[in-house]
């Protein structure tokens, strides 16, 4: 053991950087060259085809037999030329990752021997053996056969030599059983409730987009320091861990200078990424020691969702040519950062035009206004249900810790903008909006782009911000499918647009100017959301307090978070706007508990295993040594003198005699909860019990295994250390 951590640390400082063979041509040339894109399909299909993809894909039409046959015989010589002997269905099953099984294009007949084939029903649809993948008692095993089916408007693309085809993934009885499918019907519900309210101030709108720019957060280790900790390789994070003596204090991470190991992979991958036409656009160092993060341009949510699982396997493949691990793990070192993944949102319509970008068009800055209110508004209400789509496990670990956002879901808009509604609040009275008033709002209103453009506000510390064109949700987890986030937020504000025209259509009814309603509307809801805005620190102690007196909830535990997902209120929302069915949004709930109480359940029996496996045998031994110390120096002195010369012996080996004691009884006592833990039928007692007993004993017996690594000889401890983890040379 101890030689495998000095072999590690050996072998992770000797590494040089790998060399990148770099293509020569400009991105732009190379960018997008394995993906079936809209040039591509122009082509390689007929015109007929062409246009029935298009139409799919632009207005969710269905694709017929005959026309699948066409447009699968395309892509398959498409993606034979791009070196293609295989094609899969790929889906995002409710896991953190996504699922694909393998075909070869090869059949045989006895009359034309082996060819290459791609019917248009592998197209179209496929049933993978889908009994093991999560399903909360949706999909009972005897029937097993779940299947996908092609979603066009994400395109296909070729990697390893495989056609891989995006999908969604539903369970016979028509149940979606991934998050694909009601991600696709909440941006229909987005784009419809939108659309309707753009009317008010735009016929010409005909479709609402809903955008996603992520920015992914992560964790490099080198290799052989990872395999030398079981904590890590099992459970994504370190368990155990002494705080490095230096770490992020002199904030000297943040920005600088990437070592050329890192810059390589980066480079790496990103050429791998551009290939597959994800539009990687800003890297950079982030706080803590080897963090860093990769942002992509903001695309269109659907297809950013899939860049973005796609760049995480990437990014996992091309990290073991350098000799690297990649963390996705939302908190993988405590005491430092944790990483997130920000999803900056926004709407735009067909034309081109940005929702949430102020406008010289003082008729499109109402526009504007209108669904900043609204978002507002509908974070206000589901705050809960909001948070309840991006907790879990690990990112429970993260959440109101070292520097990420707090279990407070609140909203910042910066000064001005605050400024603004304030104003909208107090002038507006009532039905009756005086000329002077009107003219002031007006001038008020055409203000905003350059109020804006003086907005450097940049309030770090808030979980959902507005950030000048877009919002910005920034709780949302670096290991999580940000899908989950996105179904929720487009659906709470879908159903908010929906309110909101439904409260201006029936004052437009009463006889008051549309202008007017919508002035009115606004203005009740800017009073009834208040609560929500916060633009101080979001790390204080004060906030909590403040939050508190305000009415907002501060939900710590992931289990207790979840329970939103099953309110009366949220699943009549889920429900209402054709997203989940009852019955889906209960199975949802359950696995996540699931999935919560499994992961707990592997992480204590990860760190009782490693407790006396590797940290007991080493206490025992440099005990063992301390002793013959002491014991030889009785030989050798007199009592007197004895005393002074083996006192620090003799207390070192009293410490370690109390912390291995506690380490040991401790974690029986967990293996004890465990048993009692698992035996709950009921999913809501276990993952409470899995939160409430078993995780503090994570955190007790961590405590004492760290004051252990702090007192034990270094060249005995069997695990590298954070000091030797976190910084790459
Ligand atoms: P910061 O670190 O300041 O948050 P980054 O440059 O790291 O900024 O990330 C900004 C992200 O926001 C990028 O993914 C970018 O594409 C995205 N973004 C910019 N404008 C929009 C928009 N209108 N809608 C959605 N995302 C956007
Ligand atoms: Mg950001």
């Amino acid at each position: 053991m101890i030689a495998i951590r000095l072999q590690a640390l050996q072998d992770a400082t000797s590494r040089k950087p790998l060399s990148v063979e770099f293509p020569s041509a400009k991105v732009s040339d190379y960018y997008g060259i394995n993906v079936f894109d809209k040039t591509k399909m122009e082509q390689y299909l007929s015109k007929e085809a062409y246009n029935e993809v298009i139409k799919a894909i632009e207005q969710g039409t269905k694709i017929d037999r005959t026309m699948a046959e066409q447009i699968a015989s395309g892509m398959k010589v498409w993606a034979m030329e791009r070196g293609a002997t295989h094609y899969t269905h790929w889906f995002h099953p409710l896991t953190e990752g996504t699922a694909e099984k393998h075909d070869a294009f090869i059949e045989y007949t006895r009359g034309m021997g082996m060819f290459e084939n791609f019917a248009g029903n592998n197209l179209v649809q496929q049933e993978p053996d889908a009994s093991s993948f999560p399903s909360g008692g949706l999909r009972a095993t005897f029937e097993a056969r779940g299947y996908t089916a092609w979603d066009p408007s994400s395109p296909a693309f070729v990697m390893n030599q495989t056609l891989i085809i995006p999908t969604i993934f539903i369970s016979y009885t028509g149940e979606s059983l991934d998050y694909k499918t009601p991600l696709l019907k909440s941006l229909a519900a987005i784009d419809k409730a939108a659309v309707d309210v753009c009317h008010f101030f735009d016929k010409e709108v005909n479709k609402v987009i809903a955008n996603l720019g992520w920015e992914q957060e992560y964790f490099l280790v080198d290799e052989s320091l990872y395999q030398s900790r079981p904590d890590l390789v099992l459970t994504g994070r370190t368990l155990i861990g002494h705080p490095s003596a230096k770490d992020q204090q002199l904030e000297d991470q943040y920005f600088a200078v990437t070592p050329d190991r890192v810059a390589a992979f980066m480079r790496d991958f990103e050429i791998e990424s551009y290939k597959l036409g994800i539009p990687c656009k800003t890297r950079h160092n982030e706080v803590a020691p080897n963090q860093y993060e990769i942002a992509s341009i903001y695309e269109e949510v659907n297809l950013a969702v899939d860049h973005n699982m796609l760049i995480m396997e990437i990014m996992r493949r091309v990290a073991r040519k350098h000799s690297f691990r990649v963390l996705f793990h939302e908190k993988p070192f405590a005491g430092i950062n944790g990483s997130g993944k920000h999803s900056n949102w926004s709407l735009s319509t067909n034309a081109g035009v940005n929702i949430f970008s102020p406008n010289s068009s003082s008729k499109l800055n109402f526009q504007f206004l209108t669904f900043i209110v609204n978002t507002l508004k509908a974070v206000y209400e589901n705050a809960d249900l909001l948070r309840a789509s991006i907790v879990s496990a690990s990112n429970e670990q993260r959440l109101g810790g070292h520097e990420a956002p707090p279990n407070i879901i609140s909203v910042f808009l910066g000064e001005q903008l605050g400024r603004m509604l304030d104003n909208i609040e107090k002038t507006v009275s009532g039905h009756n909006i005086t000329p002077e008033e009107k003219t002031e709002l007006k001038l008020d209103i055409g203000r905003i782009p350059h109020v804006l453009l003086d907005n450097t506000d940049r309030n770090r510390t808030s979980p959902f911000a507005f950030t000048g064109n877009r919002f910005e949700f920034r709780a949302v987890g670096s290991n999580t499918n940000c899908a989950s986030a996105m179904i929720v937020l487009n659906t709470i504000v879908a159903n908010q647009l929906k309110q909101f025209k439904i409260d201006v259509d029936r004052q437009i009814k009463d006889g008051i100017k549309t202008e007017e309603a919508i002035f009115n509307t606004l203005k009740k809801y800017i009073t009834k959301s208040k609560a929500i805005r916060f633009d101080g620190d979001g790390y204080s102690e004060e906030w909590k307090n403040e939050a508190e007196k305000r009415g907002l909830t501060n939900i710590t535990s992931c289990p207790d978070a979840l329970k939103a997902w099953i309110s009366p209120k949220s699943k009549a929302l889920l429900i209402e706007n054709g997203i989940f069915s009852e019955k889906e949004v209960e199975a949802r709930y359950e696995i996540s508990l699931e999935k919560y109480a499994k992961k707990i359940q592997i992480e204590s029996r990860v760190l009782g295993d490693m407790a006396i496996n590797h940290i007991i045998p080493t206490a025992i031994k440099y005990k063992n040594i301390l002793i013959e110390h002491c014991k030889g120096l009785k030989d050798l002195y007199s009592d007197e003198e004895y005393k002074t010369m083996a006192s620090e012996g003799l207390e070192l080996i009293k410490e370690i005699s109390k912390h291995a004691t506690e380490v040991k009884r401790k974690v029986k006592e967990m293996g004890n909860e465990r048993i009692k833990a698992s035996k709950h039928e009921n999913f809501e007692k276990k993952s409470q019990a899995y939160a409430k007993i078993i995780k503090p004993y994570l955190e007790e017996i961590r405590d004492h295994i760290d004051r252990l690594e702090l007192i034990t000889d270094n060249s005995m401890w069997p695990l590298a250390k954070y000091r030797e983890l976190l910084f790459i040379n």
